[in-house]
């Protein structure tokens, strides 16, 4: 470990770093606040998202029916939740990161990316999360600020850089779906009525996979993940804000798994009966939770589940205790998503 450290030679001026080790190079920007906004702006960030899930976003509802309104208005609150970076910040944003190259350099070297850039956000932007906008990692920095947090930093960025490598990495996203059950599709037909519902994550870079699973009778089934606002819940906390002072919305998030009718052509469309009945929806959700084992606790987004079993891996470098409570299966699939990631 100390060898690596000693191979890194860092080179600074202001806002970007290359660094050079073992014969690469990675080159972090961390964008100022107007650079970060064109960033974002510039990777139709806000163009894909819906009304519901710009007003969600804002914590206020939208009911105009101009959509360059509706985008412009988002775009505002983008840059309004930007912030420059100061020393501090950048600091221990750096440290984690270091801490993240020295270890993905033996474990999953792929995962280090040429070009990496940091965009600092407030708490608001994107409910407190980080997030990746193309080849950026999106820190809200209220979460910088503790000395205590920074193996969390380092663990979220390993987190953010799996979604940089899947977002620009198609074949081996696919490959690494397929372990959990998700089959590519050229299309996926939700229908009007449930798109306007449907909960965006920016680090899901495509909606077009089908999970498939066994019901009740042990048929095979296609089905698709949804997540929607549990809107009486969310309605009946409006405001309710975290301890750092962040809209909570995640609790008002519900998972829905919807069946799909095969329509030929690798392609699907939601089925009008919206849902399985509860019975095979018990059956198929115990079934789900076999596949994801103990790897991911998500159920939400195949890019998610992938996203923390492949952090869940990169954990057990540093406490290889985590492995007593998998099982074998549970192994087996990490073995399987290194050897996707490392092509061997
Ligand atoms: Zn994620």
């Amino acid at each position: 470990m100390i060898i690596l450290f000693s191979l890194i030679v860092g080179c600074s001026y202001p806002g970007i770093t290359v660094y050079e080790y073992d014969g690469r190079q990675i080159t972090v920007n961390f964008l100022d606040k107007d650079s970060a906004f064109e960033y974002i702006q510039n990777s139709n960030y806000s163009e894909r998202m819906n009304r519901l899930n710009i007003s969600l976003r804002l914590d206020e509802d939208l009911n105009s029916i101009d959509r360059k309104y509706e985008v412009k208005t988002h775009e505002k609150f983008i840059r309004e939740n930007i912030k420059d970076w100061d020393g501090y910040e950048k600091h221990i944003v750096w440290g984690a990161l270091e801490n993240a190259i020295e270890k993905l350099e033996t474990f999953s070297p792929a995962l280090i990316p040429d070009t990496l850039f940091f965009i600092n956000t407030s708490m608001r932007l994107e409910f407190n999360a980080f997030f990746t906008v193309n080849k950026a990692i999106c820190v809200p920095s209220s979460v910088v600020w503790p000395l205590l947090f920074g193996s969390l930093i380092e663990k979220k960025i390993a987190h953010e850089l799996f979604h940089i490598y899947s977002r620009y990495n198609e074949p081996k996203r696919d490959s690494l779906y397929a372990i959990f059950n998700f089959v590519k599709a050229d299309t996926i037909i939700a229908g009007k009525a449930l798109s306007t519902k449907m909960i965006n994550n920016p680090d899901v870079h495509s909606n077009n996979y089908v999970l498939s699973l066994e019901d009740i009778s042990c048929e095979l089934k296609n089905l698709f993940l949804v997540v929607k606002l549990n809107e009486p819940k969310y309605n009946n906390n409006r405001g309710a804000i975290s301890f750092l002072g962040a809209t909570n919305i995640f609790d008002f998030f519900d998972g829905h798994i919807l069946e799909l009718e095969n329509i030929g052509d690798n392609s699907f469309r939601v089925k009008d009966s919206i849902s399985v009945n509860s019975y095979e929806l018990a059956k198929i959700k115990a079934n789900f939770d076999e596949v994801c084992g103990s790897l991911s606790s998500d159920r939400f987004f195949a890019e998610e589940i992938l996203a923390e079993s492949f952090t869940f891996g990169y954990l057990t470098l540093e406490d290889s205790d985590l492995l007593e409570d998998c099982t074998t299966q549970d192994r087996e699939k990490l073995q399987r998503i290194l050897k996707i990631i490392r092509g061997y």
